[in-house]
């Protein structure tokens, strides 16, 4: 039996071990953290019984990724809010997202013919698609003409394909989604990210776990266990003389901590590529307990589970440009997430838990409390006043608690044109780190960020065929 070392538990590393598992190696994950999940956990910072998510909160593209099949029967189930999302403006009201692609056209007025003809034929086709987007960007695609059609848009910059958008309410609605991958929207390729969320969510919704994200990862630890495969935690490997023989080991690292791991065994070329891997932006995240729910000036916004505040279109274009530029915008763009309409089990009585996080520069080390506040009262006045409790964690305390959150860059990476295109480094296999049996499977390569798992399930595909097993 093949012996398989896993080292981290973000739902990559667990996603590569169920994999993995599931053909049949002898499979052990070790996780620096005494919980697992990496970037899917849910924490109660206000005491018992409300459930805050700690990172990945919402999931337009984990329901029907192949690396969480099955968990059903472990407990994991999604809820979905009445609105998707929601993107409110100073003046009229918000745009709004539904899973429906034709009830979204209907709230877009002038641009909802636009909007249908852009997300239409991918988000219907989406079943055959996702194969093809979960996964390398540069690959022989399996529907090349349904790939074309979908591809296209992503390689223009987000704010010139919002052009193609005649109302306010469109374009912002278009770019608080393309914001996502905290880069320029100015630059190529950054339709990219937001094009293949708005696709995924026309046809699957955006979801929330039951219970918390944290379902996630536990579903995918019981599965595990079923299958054979051990977990153990509060072990920071920072040696490879800590790593028992095994035949493959798989990274669920950034390439930075891959480098300092692997260090002259790996190949110059990926040597370099890793020691040049760039880390993006940060994240400054505030949980509120609300009492009553947030005020907002438009009542449809208070039933959307995602919320982009940033105003509009020339405002978000502003924002994401200041952010890399390392400046704090005055208004940055903040995320703000009200899982709990979906999955009530996570409030206490009237009080319910509401998240949020700012996009602020990498390593950035003032306070934006004040700042998120600022943006939900812009369009909930009196949301002060229903704070019961707040809770803060800085891009450092992100460092702290997950390593590969370099400065607090909860994407583990910056998505430049060519991190998109390649991953971390050129190559057929991005997956591959040249040291015979040695994989990396973290968010660092594709399809990148998010709580689906599919690097890890990539990976471990390649290690299975390379390993013949199943
Ligand atoms: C604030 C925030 C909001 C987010 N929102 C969303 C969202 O709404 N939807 C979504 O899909 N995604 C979201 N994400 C992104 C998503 O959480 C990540 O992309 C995803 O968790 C990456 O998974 P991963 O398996 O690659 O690694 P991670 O989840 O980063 O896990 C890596 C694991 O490896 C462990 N580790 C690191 N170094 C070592 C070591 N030396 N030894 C042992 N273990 C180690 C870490 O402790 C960690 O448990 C968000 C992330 C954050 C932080």
């Amino acid at each position: 039996m093949a012996d398989v070392i896993v080292i981290g538990s973000g739902p990559n590393g667990l996603a590569a071990a169920l994999t993995l598992a599931r053909a049949g190696a002898d499979v052990t994950v070790l996780e620096a953290n005494d919980e697992i999940g990496g970037g899917t956990r849910t924490v109660q910072p206000f005491g018992d019984g409300m459930l805050v998510d700690h990172c990945a909160a919402i999931h337009p593209m984990a329901h029907q990724s192949p690396a969480m099949a099955g968990l059903d029967a472990h407990g994991l189930a999604w809820a979905w809010p009445e609105i998707d999302a929601a993107h409110p403006l100073d003046e009229g009201p918000a745009g709004l997202l539904h899973r429906s692609l034709e009830e979204t056209a209907a709230g877009l007025g002038a641009d909802g013919r636009r909007w249908q003809r852009l997300f239409g034929s991918p988000s219907r086709a989406y079943d055959r698609l996702a194969p093809d987007i979960l996964g390398p960007v540069v690959h022989v695609p399996r529907h090349p003409l349904l790939m074309g059609r979908f591809g296209a848009p992503t390689v223009l910059p987000a704010a010139l394909l919002a052009r193609y958008f005649r109302t306010e309410k469109a374009r912002a609605l278009f770019l608080g989604t393309t914001a996502h991958a905290m880069r320029p929207l100015t630059e190529v390729v950054s339709s990219a990210i937001g094009v293949g969320i708005l696709t995924a969510g026309h046809h699957d919704g955006w979801a929330v776990a039951v219970g918390g994200t944290q379902s996630i990862s536990t579903a995918m630890a019981s599965a595990l266990v079923e299958a054979g495969g051990k977990i153990e935690t509060g072990v920071r490997v920072t040696s490879l003389t800590q790593l028992p023989r095994a035949d493959a080991v798989l990274l669920n690292l950034s390439p930075t901590a891959a480098l300092d791991l692997y260090g002259d065994q790996l190949p110059a070329g990926t040597r370099r590529s890793y020691r040049r891997y760039r880390y993006g932006p940060a994240a400054f995240k505030v949980d509120f307990a609300v009492e009553g729910g947030i005020p907002w000036r438009d009542p449809d916004v208070g039933r959307a589970g995602t919320v982009h505040l940033s105003g509009g279109a020339e405002e978000i274009i502003a924002n994401e440009k200041t952010i890399a530029a390392g400046r704090l915008p005055v208004r940055p763009f903040v995320l703000l997430a009200q899982q709990y309409l979906a999955d009530p089990s996570r409030s206490r009585g009237n009080v319910h838990p509401v998240y949020s996080y700012a996009h602020v520069p990498a390593g950035y080390d003032g306070d934006a409390t004040e700042a998120v506040i600022a943006q939900v009262e812009r369009f909930a006045p009196g949301f002060r006043e229903r704070i019961v409790d707040q809770h803060v964690t800085s891009p450092a305390q992100f460092t702290a608690f997950n390593a590969n959150y370099v400065s607090g860059d909860i994407l583990t990476g910056s998505k430049t044109p060519g991190a998109l295109l390649f991953g971390p480094r050129p190559g057929r296999n991005p997956y591959r780190t040249g040291v015979p049996g040695v994989y990396l499977c973290s968010a660092a390569a594709p399809p990148g960020p998010g709580a689906h798992g599919m690097v890890g399930y990539r990976a471990a595909q390649l290690a299975i065929r390379d390993l013949r097993l199943g």
